[in-house]
């Protein structure tokens, strides 16, 4: 779940996720031969495939995860195994808390740990990633399959997209937790509108290069610059870019104010961060504004935003842990009353991402 740092990644900016506690879990044993047989407790069906021919299948969903990453890890040199077992997760689903790089993520540690091969916690993000991308069709960055794998209990994960330098930071815990809510709202139109706003970041900067020859992407771009050399843009690219600049900006002090732990400070940008996407961006959608005013208005609650791409999914609020009944209580009727659905609620803080479960 992103803290901070949205619709940054694709512009080689800034992104502060952290793992969250809930998890997609691969119960596995090594098959004598090349088949991949798995069952989904959670969708109640079962996949087969075999890793000498591994396509994709229009009708199987879920197991074209599993698949993108088989064929990620045979082309990066691992001969793989064989392997049997059943798939159960607990990440809610296309709501923006990316079940699809938990689903990734886990099936690459359980193939690369029954075939005895060693990849790198960086290398397994990016081939999941890559999985993503090539297997199912989905342009996305590299954030989410990044903490999956990278995320450590107590810290958020400040990533750098261009150079994939990281850092752990710690997320000061005693006082506050993070409520994510669930607005249940599908996100229909997240998938022509995520690729609209690339395109328009890609013209901002093609335009701006006018201006500053050097710049690759609005990474590259400061506030300043983009407010004295962007005067003759289109107005709507003009607002695409602002949000993606001052984003960039927001990021960076939020990793100051998690290190000086000024806890109201980093409420405040996830405050402005929410603002922009909404005004600037405009990827928010009536419940998630209404999720979010509702958290704002609650006593304590230090700040409050949209997570993930938008148009739906959920909503992260900073809270203090001694109100979080008391916050659940009151954005759930608020929500209820102005959109007439019931919200889903989870209280989390950083968790480790990927590991090995031993039992037995
Ligand atoms: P998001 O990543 O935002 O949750 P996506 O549409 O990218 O949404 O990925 C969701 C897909 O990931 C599901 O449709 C399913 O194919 C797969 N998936 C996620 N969790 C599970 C699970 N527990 N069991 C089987 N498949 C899952
Ligand atoms: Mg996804």
């Amino acid at each position: 779940m992103n803290l901070i740092g949205e619709h940054t990644d694709y512009n080689d900016g800034f992104v502060l996720p952290i793992a969250i506690d809930h998890d997609v879990r691969f119960a596995v044993r090594k098959r004598p031969d090349r088949l991949v047989r798995l069952y989904s407790l959670d969708m109640e069906n079962e996949v087969q495939f075999d890793l000498d021919n591994v396509v994709p299948d229009p009708d199987d969903p879920w197991g074209n995860y599993v698949r993108g990453i088989a064929v990620q890890l045979t082309k990066s040199g691992r001969l793989l195994h064989g392997m049997e077992g059943v798939v159960q997760g607990n990440v809610p689903i296309a709501s923006g808390l990316s079940s699809s790089a938990a689903m990734e993520v886990a099936a690459g540690m359980a193939f690369s740990t029954l075939s005895m091969q060693v990849v790198d916690p960086p290398e397994m993000a990016r081939l999941a990633q890559a999985a993503e991308q090539e297997f199912i069709g989905v342009q996305c960055g590299i954030m989410d399959q990044f903490v999956s794998r990278m995320g450590h209990v107590g810290s958020a994960l400040f990533l750098d997209c261009r150079s994939l330098e990281y850092e752990h930071v710690p997320v000061p815990s005693d006082e506050h937790l993070f409520v994510v809510a669930n607005s249940k709202q599908s996100r229909e139109l997240a998938g022509s509108a995520y690729n609209e706003r690339r395109a328009q970041c890609e013209a901002a900067v093609e335009h701006l290069r006018g201006a500053l020859p050097g710049i690759k992407a609005l990474r590259d771009v400061s506030p300043e610059e983009l407010r004295q050399h962007g005067g003759d843009l289109d107005p709507v690219v003009f607002r695409r870019a602002r949000h993606v600049v001052t984003e960039n900006e927001r990021t960076l002090q939020a990793v100051e104010a998690l290190r000086a732990n000024d806890m109201p400070r980093f409420g405040a940008l996830m405050n402005q961060s929410h603002d922009s996407l909404r005004d600037d961006y405009e990827v928010s959608s009536p419940g998630l504004d209404a999720l979010v005013n509702a958290a704002r208005a609650v006593d304590g609650c230090l700040g409050s935003r949209l997570t993930g791409a938008g148009f739906g999914g959920c909503t992260v609020s900073l809270v203090p842990q001694l109100r979080v009944d008391n916050f659940i209580r009151q954005v759930r009727d608020a929500y209820r009353e102005a959109c007439g659905i019931e919200g889903e609620f989870y209280v989390t803080r950083p968790a480790p991402g990927a590991g090995l479960v031993h039992t037995a």
